[in-house]
């Protein structure tokens, strides 16, 4: 549908008999590619960046704008409270949540975080390892267990000071009832975050309360999941909590003022920002929003939802096809795990690949509890190399994309020991 905004679709692969291809994205939950006027934007800007709030000259002076620029841009994009929210620059998703898992120790001292079990390792690790932590089950499918999220907040009721939750799992696309939960967490004076990694680039957000919605405390997201280059992620949070304390890396940047014996620390969100920041990766991302308010996220989210509605729906007519995740179009982003029986996960996403040219990611997807209760593998059991094959559209694939990986699968799945036998060197066990 938005093919043509998108860079570098026209490139093509040689396959195993050396057909050329074009190849098939369906990885966009790793990362997506850049937007044609991404790559326009930066080739433009690309004479006039500098470093932004040192100098004096012209070049600093628009370096400085646009990336003061781009941080109102992106509050914008996620309705953040312009008086008490700040936008903070870092290298991504995963660094974000690690620095606020630092700076918000001193609200989370005597209390506990409260997470879920179908987190990103990202979501999961800087909490875990610093934090008494609890967790909210998922149900057989792989949704968030309500049961146990009510269960859990009545067990450590005015105990949690921090709900840190996934907005859209990156294994099933599943969502999480993100502004529900936030009321319930308010309502025992803790705070939430959502990790937005998933989430932003695929539906509409709202961080800011409204009659009908709770607002959202701090919020994160990666820049290259939303057609925009590697190397910037967004934490919003309250600017109040980074007024205190010292920032977790000192130097350039972060100072007002040093002398021999004292250090003043400047204002957030710069205070968190160490070093030189990277303002062409806030100008790329502020140029995708705008391209992705364009097109409105209410059309990308249902564009990407009625291909994934296609999609599974023809899945569930091929024989030995597992999937992992529903039909629940109301509470889902574009992403569909699955495996073949009789296939282990990496063989058919390299047949996929080798084959007919078709990404896809297969493993664990960095989120190893929360597969391993998909997969029904008893806790803290080793099985070797297990794993989910996953399909995830961009706003950019298509339907006959989607038909010709549909055509390929029937073929695989009623060729599975020929398939097996071709690919049989690949195999571990
Ligand atoms: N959370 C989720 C839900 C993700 O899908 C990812 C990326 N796969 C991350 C966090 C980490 O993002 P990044 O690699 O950009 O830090």
């Amino acid at each position: 549908m938005y093919r043509n905004l998108v860079h570098g679709l026209n490139v093509k692969i040689p396959l195993n008999n050396d057909i050329y291809t074009t190849p098939i994205n369906f990885d966009n939950a790793a990362t997506t590619p850049p937007f044609r006027s991404v790559m326009k934007e930066i080739n433009s800007f690309s004479p006039w960046y500098s470093s932004i709030h040192r100098g004096t000259g012209y070049k600093s002076e628009i370096s400085s704008e646009y990336y003061d620029q781009a941080r109102n841009d992106v509050l914008n994009f996620v309705n953040g409270d312009k008086d008490n929210d700040t936008v903070i620059f870092l290298k991504n998703t995963t660094e974000c949540i690690n620095k606020l898992s630092y700076r918000i120790k001193e609200e989370i001292e005597g209390g506990i975080v409260l997470t879920t079990r179908m987190e990103h390792h990202s979501n999961l690790l800087p909490w875990r390892l610093k934090y008494p932590t609890e967790y909210v089950e998922t149900d057989k499918c792989g949704r968030l267990s309500i049961y146990d999220l009510n269960e859990k907040l009545k067990r450590y009721r005015g105990k949690i000071k921090l709900m840190a939750i996934t907005g859209a799992s990156n294994v099933t696309g599943y969502t999480n009832p993100i502004h529900e939960i936030a009321r319930l967490v308010h309502d025992q004076g803790g705070k939430i975050l959502v990790d937005g990694a998933q989430l932003v680039p695929h539906h509409p957000i709202d961080m800011k309360s409204s009659d009908s919605l709770e607002h959202i405390d701090y919020l994160t997201f990666s820049a290259h999941k939303m057609y925009a280059p590697f190397g910037t992620g967004v934490l919003i949070g309250p600017k109040k909590l980074f007024e205190k304390g010292s920032p977790e890396y000192p130097g350039g940047g972060t100072i007002s003022f040093v002398s021999d014996d004292s250090v003043f620390w400047t204002e957030p969100p710069e205070k968190e920002e160490a070093g030189t920041p990277n303002v062409m990766g806030a100008v790329a991302l502020s140029n995708s929003i705008k391209t992705l308010e364009s097109l409105g996220m209410e059309n990308i989210d249902n564009y990407e939802l009625n291909l994934t509605y296609y999609c599974i729906t023809k899945m569930k007519n091929i024989p030995h096809i597992i999937l992992y995740c529903d039909l629940d179009f109301n509470n889902k982003i574009s992403i569909i795990p699955f495996n073949i029986e009789g296939i282990p996960h990496e063989i058919l996403a390299r047949i996929l690949s080798e084959e007919r040219g078709i990404s896809v990611r297969n493993g664990c997807f960095c989120a190893q509890p929360y597969v391993q209760r998909l997969l029904n593998i008893l806790p803290n059991s080793y099985i070797s190399r297990p794993g989910i094959v996953r399909i995830s559209f961009g706003l950019y694939n298509t339907y006959e994309e989607v038909d010709i990986l549909i055509d390929f699968l029937t073929e695989i799945s009623s060729n599975i020991q020929y398939y097996k036998g071709k690919y049989k060197n690949l195999l571990y066990y």
